[in-house]
């Protein structure tokens, strides 16, 4: 019996120190608000709210912020409950502007017939941050709503789309219900994109503070649009982990469109584009083959390229003239275009000599792909002056590999590779292996390097 008083007293003791230690102000009082207790927290909150500094009753105390807290007391009939929780009290309302007004937070628990326990907290950092936080964002909504030709988007740390605002719904048509919840891949048109490929760019994006995704997009009617994508990471204020990403789409003057390119946007398309095709042309395909393997330097993973080049094409211009020879490179261009994917750099590197670089895919992925563009080709014909041209490619494809270690090398196994497709008959396609290697390289790489 002894023993268990003394554990009572013992425990008594430590509550009595945490509420005195407590980081909240904690206020006991009976109904009539006289205060029997008060840890040093709530006396120096209420303290500056006294007129007389005399802390004795609650409701005198907090008279000037809370004069009705009194009444509600009274009036608070069960025997036990939560008579207010987390009323926030302004104080220094009057004082000059200058002086942000504090404002503290109070809940008051009637304990029994006798007594009242009232729980304070200053909350003024709080408020202020919430204040903050509610004039960004409606910062933010004005500027989405006043914006035409940028689609912003909040992505989460998938990559899926957290939330949907009028600048989404006006440049790409989608309403809410579509998008939310979904991948960032709805954006993209069919077979533009893998989820590699997302993951790469949210990837990228976290290591390098930005991840840039230039090309086609897709709106909710099927239409398609050139823009120029920014992802950036959003980090978490607390710890500074990535929690989510923002995603801003600029839609791209679209000359097709009857647009209006910016004369620099213009210039530097200009400069990229081969004249003839459409495609990109040899500097375009260095300047964007160098970033993928940039890319694949920091995450590794399989990388192909082929080099195509059309049979007996001096045949072909001296049977049809320089214009049907034309009219061919032309065709053959279409016929890349319907077989690379968006995500597939495509470029016009010499006469009649193509390279494509295709971004995680392996040897065999990427022969696969450049037989279907041979027989696409070798069964179609060109109509030249009412007159049906038929011809034929041979490509040549190699893989990265370890000891592989710049664009050039890769580029000159593939042109290894093509010409042993044409030393073995054209209209074929070859693949990279050692013995491709011994053959006379001086005449594989002729007009190349
Ligand atoms: P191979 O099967 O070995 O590739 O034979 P080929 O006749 O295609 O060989 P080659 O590469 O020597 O010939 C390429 C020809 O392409 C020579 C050149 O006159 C022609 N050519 C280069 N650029 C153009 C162009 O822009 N338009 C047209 N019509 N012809 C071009
Ligand atoms: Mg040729
Ligand atoms: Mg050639």
């Amino acid at each position: 019996m002894d023993f268990d008083l003394a554990r009572l007293n013992e425990d008594h003791e430590a509550l009595i120190q945490f509420l005195y230690l407590a980081p909240v102000g904690l206020v006991q009082a009976s109904l009539d608000g006289a205060i029997s207790m008060i840890n040093p927290v709530a006396a120096q909150l209420l303290m500056p709210l006294s007129h007389d500094s005399c802390l004795d009753n609650l409701f005198a105390a907090l008279e000037r912020v809370a004069p009705d807290l009194r009444h509600l007391c009274a009036d608070f009939a069960a025997p036990q409950g939560v008579v207010c929780d987390g009323v926030h009290l302004h104080l220094d309302r009057d004082a000059s502007k200058r002086v942000p007004a504090r404002v503290l937070s109070l809940s008051v628990v009637k304990l029994g017939e006798a007594r009242l326990m009232a729980v304070l907290g200053d909350v003024t950092e709080q408020v202020r941050r919430e204040r903050e936080l509610r004039r960004t964002d409606a910062w933010l909504n004005a500027i989405l709503s006043s914006i035409s030709d940028y689609a912003l988007v909040r992505l989460d740390a998938q990559g899926r789309i957290e939330s949907w605002n009028e600048s989404i719904g006006r440049v790409t048509g989608y309403n809410a219900a579509q998008t939310v919840g979904q991948s960032y891949a709805l954006f993209y048109p069919a077979g533009a994109t893998t989820p590699e490929h997302l993951a790469d760019r949210l990837s990228e994006a976290e290591r390098d503070g930005w991840s840039l995704d230039d090309g086609l997009r897709r709106r909710a009617d099927g239409s398609t649009f050139r823009v120029s994508a920014m992802i950036s990471p959003l980090r978490d204020v607390v710890d500074g982990d990535t929690s989510a990403y923002s995603l801003v789409m600029r839609r791209l003057a679209d000359a097709e469109n009857g647009d209006q390119q910016a004369p620099v946007e213009r210039q530097r398309n200009a400069a990229l584009r081969d004249y003839l095709t459409g495609l990109g042309n040899r500097r375009a395909f260095f300047e964007a083959a160098e970033l993928e393997l940039e890319r694949r330097r920091r995450l590794p993973r399989p990388i192909a390229m082929i080099m195509i080049d059309a049979d007996h094409f001096k045949r072909i211009n001296d049977d049809h003239g320089h214009a049907g020879g034309d009219a061919v490179l032309r065709h053959l261009a279409a016929a890349m275009n319907l077989t690379f994917r968006e995500i597939d750099v495509v470029a016009r590197v010499g006469g009649e000599e193509f390279a494509v670089l295709l971004p995680s895919t392996d040897l065999a992925g990427a022969a696969a792909v450049a037989e279907r563009l041979r027989l696409l080709v070798a069964q179609a014909s060109v109509m030249v002056d009412a007159a049906a041209v038929d011809y034929t490619i041979s490509a040549g494809v190699a893989a990265m590999d370890e000891r592989i270690t710049d664009l050039e090398m890769l580029m000159k196994r593939a042109d290894q590779a093509l010409f042993e497709a044409k030393r073995r008959g054209r209209n074929r396609v070859g693949c990279w292996n050692e013995d491709a290697a011994h053959i006379d390289q001086n005449e594989s790489t002729r007009e190349r390097i």
